[in-house]
């Protein structure tokens, strides 16, 4: 190990940093996992938070009641409101760093609203999820709340295509589970998981138990219950491997998922 991490730094001196014998050297160190303990849970805000009380207050009960047992990072979709605000924004012209941050704000009043949800049961919602404070949360009560669009801000990279952002909040708490090396990332939706077309409006549509990225993209997948760009982090990323999308209009499938069952869809890396 010691070995391996001096040939690093003589390589990290002279090289260029995308040399391809530094970038092997570096894939070589061990990774460490900051909060492998943690599942990251994804509400989402279309699909679950828009639909208010009836769909809300059930998954509080099931958050609260999985404290016992699960450490989670619970991040927060932005939604129908959010898509207004792309819409006149769009219109507007403007680019896609300034509705991303239009975006994040909507992400922000949701992970505000479950966070005094969940604050008689003692947990908070966190302005970022950044390391802070969320170690201390999750020792002391188990969850934390944090807005789920990454801060890419004026940053956010932009698309080939138009100005919505690429990466939101799909994208957002899965980079938070693999940056933290966590032990699951769930998806809550409002479907059962993933289907050969969106059941909404195609009826013959049939369930798909469990699929690889690439698998979804050669069905035409690609955009479709999980964020396009989400599906290429997945594939490249280290630590988390896979993802689950459950339906948390159901109640007990946040549970089931927390406890490691398969429900929904298990969408993998490879
Ligand atoms: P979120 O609320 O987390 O942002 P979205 O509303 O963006 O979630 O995505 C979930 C929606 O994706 C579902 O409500 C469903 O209507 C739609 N959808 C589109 N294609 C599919 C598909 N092939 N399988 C399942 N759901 C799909
Ligand atoms: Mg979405």
């Amino acid at each position: 190990m010691a070995e391996m991490t001096s040939e690093l730094e003589a390589l990290l001196m002279e090289r260029s940093l995308t040399d391809p014998q530094l970038q092997a050297a570096a894939t070589a160190a061990a990774d460490f996992r900051i909060l492998p303990e943690a599942t990251v849970i994804k509400i989402g805000g279309q699909s679950v938070i828009d639909r208010g009380r009836a769909a809300v207050y059930p998954l509080v009960d099931e958050i609260v009641a999985a404290r016992g047992a699960h450490k989670m990072l619970i991040g927060t979709g932005a939604g129908t409101r959010a898509r207004h605000l792309y819409s006149i924004a769009a219109s507007l012209k403007l680019p896609a760093g300034v509705l991303t941050q239009l975006g994040a704000s909507v992400a922000d009043q949701n992970a505000a609203m479950l966070g005094q949800l969940l604050a008689k049961h003692g947990v908070s919602a966190v302005g970022a999820a950044g390391l802070s404070a969320v170690p201390l949360y999750l020792a002391e009560v188990n969850a934390v709340v944090f807005s789920g669009m990454p801060p890419y801000a004026l940053w956010t990279r932009v698309a080939a295509d138009g100005v919505i952002p690429p990466y939101r909040t799909d994208a957002g708490c899965f980079l938070v589970a693999e940056q933290f090396g966590c032990k699951a990332m769930i998806f809550v939706k409002d479907e059962n998981g993933l289907y050969t077309a969106n059941p909404k409006t195609s009826t013959d549509a049939t369930f798909i138990p469990k699929i690889s990225v690439d698998e979804m993209k050669a069905q035409g997948l690609r955009d479709s219950i999980l964020e396009f760009s989400m599906l290429d982090l997945l594939k490249e990323a280290r630590h988390v491997r896979q993802v689950q999308v459950v339906n948390g209009l159901v109640s007990g499938n946040l549970t089931r998922a927390l406890a490691g069952e398969h429900v929904g869809t298990i969408i993998t890396a490879n």
